[in-house]
């Protein structure tokens, strides 16, 4: 029995421990192939938090256990660490890459680990780009779907001074729009 269908056949299984896991537990149950943003327009800066599933950055979620998966993980996270080639602003914005903060415990990255569903690890980015005109900025492009295959649908709640937005990006649509066109 090979691995890939041992994994077809574990998805369902792994789905429905997820959905117990919801009402279950405090954890943080998450479905792969979807990655959560959340966008804040401040005076200052424009600051983006990313929540994916490990899997869908790096293909697992659990400690790499190969030279390739070392380098599979290492090339991920410099990736991230790169948000500037990531996310594109509008330029109307002036806006420039100041911080990245990434957090993969599964990968000895950042902080505890928080609870999570059992097998299952997360990725969470914090980056703040510092914007001339913040308020300016009309789009973002979003690259994760060309820096990551795995990744099908990202959801996006935007909060901006003028209020708040949620949309929803799936592949191949990389453009994020609210507000005033
Ligand atoms: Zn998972």
């Amino acid at each position: 029995m090979n691995r890939f269908f041992l994994r077809a056949a574990a998805a369902p299984l792994l789905l429905a421990l997820c959905m117990l896991n919801a009402h279950a537990q405090p954890g943080h149950p998450h479905v792969h192939g979807q990655v959560k943003l959340d966008v804040a327009i401040d005076v200052r800066a424009i600051t983006i938090h990313v929540d994916s599933p490990l899997d869908s950055i790096v293909g697992f979620e659990r400690a790499p256990r190969t030279d390739a998966e070392r380098k599979t993980a290492q090339q991920a996270l410099a990736q991230l660490r790169a948000a500037g080639k990531l996310f594109t602003i509008d330029p109307a914005a002036g806006c420039t890459l100041s911080q990245v903060d990434l957090d993969a415990p599964t990968l000895g990255l950042g902080k505890a680990p928080p609870v999570q569903a059992p097998g299952h690890g997360d990725l969470e980015g914090n980056i703040v780009f510092e914007c001339r005109s913040p308020v300016q900025a009309r789009y973002v492009d979003v690259g994760l779907f060309d820096a990551f295959s795995a990744i099908r649908q990202i959801d996006v709640q935007i909060a901006t001074p003028d209020g708040q937005y949620q949309r929803t990006l799936k592949r191949p649509s990389a453009r994020l729009t609210w507000g005033r066109q």
